[in-house]
């Protein structure tokens, strides 16, 4: 086993017997998984959401339920491999009924996020929906790009990591362009960015 699989692996033992988080207690009382990540360990581009749903913690996999649907379609539209990019989420076990991530939940599970980007040092980051990107630019990036994500989805913002520059994107969430047309319209514009990534941005 190479070393990015030994160490992403060090992770995922680790979430597991994340016994002090509320959540995982959770998860193992219900007899659920949890969520650690997906894809090429030496992929380009990362995508992070907010937390695994039902179906998720169901299958151990990140994006399998509704929002994967929309996400596959959005790869399918601009031509990117979904196994060719990693796929995670800033909180590994499911928040109940869907709710949103506490505070108190986020700084549990981070760590691990830090590190997945460490092991997988992506060149393009792009976050979906505003936990992840609030997280992301406030760990990593500056105060003037900290934005509401009506105003920063679509962006690119260059952020120095320890290993080198990258890009990072902020994307709405794909759940959120179920109820919403602009929404759906601008995730799919974004999207193109990723495909390619060399582009300016107006
Ligand atoms: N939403 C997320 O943010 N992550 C998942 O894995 C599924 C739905």
């Amino acid at each position: 086993m190479d070393d990015r699989a030994k160490k992403m692996r060090a992770v995922k033992k680790e979430v597991e017997a994340l016994t002090r988080s509320p959540l995982c207690q959770e998860r193992i009382k219900n007899e659920k998984l949890p969520v650690v990540g997906e894809g090429a360990l030496d992929a380009d581009i990362m995508l992070i959401g907010e937390a695994p749903g039902k179906n998720e913690a169901i299958t151990g996999r990140p994006f399998c339920g509704a929002a994967g649907r929309i996400l596959d379609h959005l790869f399918l539209s601009v031509g990117i491999q979904r196994e060719d990019v990693y796929i995670t989420s800033i909180v590994k076990d499911r928040p109940p009924n869907n709710r949103d991530p506490t505070p108190q939940e986020i700084a549990d599970y981070a760590p691990f996020l830090d590190r997945q980007i460490e092991i997988i040092q992506p060149k393009v980051i792009a976050t979906l929906g505003r936990f992840a990107m609030n997280y992301i630019l406030e760990r990593y990036g500056t105060p003037e790009m900290i934005r509401p994500i009506s105003q920063n989805h679509g962006k690119k913002y260059k952020i120095q990591m320890t290993y080198g520059d990258i890009d990072v994107i902020p994307l709405y969430h794909p759940t959120a362009t179920v109820y919403n047309k602009t929404v759906r319209k601008d995730l799919a514009e974004d999207f193109k960015i990723l495909a390619k990534p060399n582009q300016p941005i107006k």
